[in-house]
């Protein structure tokens, strides 16, 4: 399939799943539809400017929704703020199956094919990575780290694990480090890295993969890298 039809296809499944997320509007004003929140929030990221404002400047010019329209299908675009009410109740777990439906398209494509390298396996790096921290704002999801001088700051961070290669990426289901259940301990990149390999392993290991991981998550293995063995079960 030519990369462009790969794209539309990938876009496809992405809106067909974003149009099923929870909706908890209860009035009758529905002008928006989740698929185009999300897919407008996407965006952002897709078309990488340096704020949600300046994406907001960029979507009231011409190219900028012209962009958005063509390459995602947005009918609608709505403001920040109808964004943020529309998503924020959503937990992110109701979109990772995408993560899962592009792999199988790449899959079924024979697209995988071009990530392999190193002994004909696919290169999957897990590291982690910080996305909020504030020394005013926290909530039960945080965690906190203290400084030197004292301060003490709440911070969100993730594993993002990507499968590797040379002049393309591919993003796979994230593992959020959150405290979790019945620990007392702060949770970690390491033990985050730990539930993803139990959890992802077996669906992994049947793509023939060697996990990369740096020294936060090395300790997993003593060399850092983990051939996963077709017979991994977690
Ligand atoms: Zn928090």
């Amino acid at each position: 399939m030519p990369a462009r039809g790969l794209f539309n296809r990938i876009v496809e499944l992405f809106r067909q799943r974003l149009s099923s997320l929870p909706d908890k509007r209860t009035g009758k004003n529905h002008r928006y539809g989740m698929e185009d929140a999300a897919l407008s929030a996407f965006s952002v990221f897709f078309t990488q400017p340096p704020s949600f404002l300046a994406y907001q400047r960029m979507m009231e010019g011409r190219k900028g929704k012209s962009n958005a329209q063509s390459l995602f299908g947005v009918h609608q675009i709505p403001s920040d703020n109808q964004i943020r009410n529309l998503l924020d109740p959503v937990p992110p777990e109701q979109v990772f199956p995408v993560f899962e439906d592009i792999l199988q398209v790449l899959e079924q494509q024979g697209s995988l094919k071009g990530f392999r390298s190193l002994a004909d396996t696919l290169l999957v790096a897990l590291d982690g990575t910080e996305y909020f921290r504030s020394s005013q704002i926290h909530c039960a999801s945080c965690s906190t780290r203290t400084l030197k001088t004292g301060e003490t700051h709440d911070f969100h961070s993730v594993v993002t694990p990507v499968i590797v290669c040379p002049g393309q990426s591919q993003a796979l289901v994230p593992e959020f480090i959150v405290p979790q259940e019945g620990h007392d301990q702060q949770d970690c990149e390491m033990t985050a890295a730990k539930r993803w390999l139990s959890q992802h392993g077996q669906r992994f290991s049947a793509l023939k993969v060697t996990v990369l991981g740096d020294a936060s998550i090395a300790t997993i293995s003593t060399v850092g890298i983990i051939c996963l063995p077709s017979c991994w079960k977690g």
